[in-house]
């Protein structure tokens, strides 16, 4: 069975064919400037030289049919025709509170995505778009929706109630729900295969380090906290998300420096974390590499990360009551094993020794603690499409 996993940005698409009886990627690609002058698709069918397509995409209805036509291309395509992609899984960032898993998409549940709109007015708009113009192009194949926040919703109530007027989760539901939901659980579930252990067994702590980053807390095969909350704004510090901070700053910078409305949201997610402190870049190589050369403020973002990092495994630690494993993933927990050692360096309190010889790897399924180390360290590459693909196989046909 081939699947067709679509993750929809307001501009930007990307997609990946996956063979689901071995779970092998056929074909992956990128859509971007959707509806902006120098449209342009990028096809790489695995294993050939790259395709690129460039022409004008008005809407996410033509960039997708663009997709499907490179798909069954007979030189760079996966398929002979559309009727062998069997299934569709599309990433949706918000399910508020109605889907605590994936769901099979039907009119009833695309009414609930557009309710949740203003729960993520920048990301389920488009992910709405890309579903209905995959429904025009491929009316009779069965699609999936896969939440970013459905993994948390196991989380109790103590965890994602904030301290404000109860009045305002029940009208306008603020609360935490957690955003890189499908990556915190696949990671979890490679983690217990790789201490041979059941899920429902175990204790562990993902660290979801990319460009946008949380941690969670999983017991049992269950969220029980996550860092990230009502946005993706709380909790770690990110390459340009301050992550948590005393909101009483924000009244407080809008005053002094004369803000208009709006402003402060935009500092806050676009120009503070790692480039606001750095004053360099968002990018943690840039931000390394002028570490290096001696440059303070460089070296003062990473303190600044990892403290962060540490600050939620210790907490996670507490609400756990210990922990089995520790997972590093993402952009910077797959790659960046300087940042690794920093963030786990003298926590054999809570159990956890590296090996530093083997935290020298990147991108890799592997354990970097030491042999004696109570707490495994892991570093697991997500996969969030291939989980999204095997969630769309369990729920297409049902
Ligand atoms: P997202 O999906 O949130 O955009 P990713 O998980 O792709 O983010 O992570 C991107 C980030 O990973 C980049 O901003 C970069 O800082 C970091 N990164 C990638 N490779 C390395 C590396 N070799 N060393 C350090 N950081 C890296």
């Amino acid at each position: 069975m081939k699947v067709l996993v679509i993750n929809c940005g307001s501009s930007s698409l990307k997609y990946q064919v996956l063979q689901m009886e071995d779970e092998s990627l056929l074909c992956k690609g990128l859509v971007e400037r959707i509806g902006i002058n120098g449209s342009v698709l990028k096809h790489e069918k695995i294993g050939q030289e790259k395709f690129v397509l460039e022409v004008p995409m008005d809407d996410h209805k033509d960039a997708i049919g663009h997709v499907l036509d490179a798909i069954v291309d007979a030189d760079h395509g996966v398929a002979k025709s559309m009727a062998e992609i069997e299934a569709v899984g599309h990433r949706v960032v918000h399910a508020g509170e109605k889907y605590a898993c994936s769901v099979k998409i039907t009119e009833d549940v695309m009414k609930a995505l557009e309710e949740c709109t203003d729960l993520a007015p920048l990301h389920n708009p488009p992910n709405i778009l890309g579903i209905r113009a995959c429904q025009e192009l491929m009316p009779n194949t069965p699609m999936v929706a896969v939440f970013d926040t459905a993994f948390h919703q196991t989380m109790p109530a103590e965890s994602y109630i904030y301290a404000i007027p109860y009045e305002y989760y029940e009208k306008y539901k603020v609360r935490r729900y957690g955003f890189h939901g499908t990556s915190h659980k696949y990671v979890a579930e490679r983690a217990a295969d790789m201490l041979g252990k059941p899920l429902e067994e175990l204790k562990i702590i993902t660290c979801h380090l990319g460009n946008g980053a949380s941690v969670s807390a999983i017991k049992n095969g269950k969220c029980i906290d996550t860092s990230m909350g009502f946005t993706p704004l709380e909790g770690l510090v990110m390459g340009t998300r301050s992550g948590d901070i005393d909101p009483a700053i924000v009244t407080y910078i809008r005053q002094k420096e004369n803000l208009p409305q709006g402003e402060m949201n935009n500092i806050l997610n676009k120009k503070s974390g790692i480039l606001g402190i750095s004053g360099i870049s968002s990018d943690f190589r840039d931000v390394e590499a002028a570490a290096a050369e001696g440059n303070y403020r460089a070296q003062l973002a990473e303190k600044v990360f990892a403290h962060k990092v540490r600050f939620y495994i210790g907490a996670y630690f507490a609400e756990l009551n210990g922990a089995d494993a520790i997972v590093f993933t993402a952009g910077v927990g797959e790659n960046d094993m300087n940042m690794r050692d920093i963030i786990c360096e003298d926590m054999d309190a809570l159990g956890i020794k590296m090996d530093l010889v083997k935290n020298k790897v990147r991108g890799k399924e592997t354990v970097i603690s030491a042999d004696d180390s109570k707490v495994k360290v892991l570093l697991i590459p997500t996969n969030e499409e291939l989980m999204i693909a095997r969630d769309t196989v369990a729920l297409a046909n049902d």
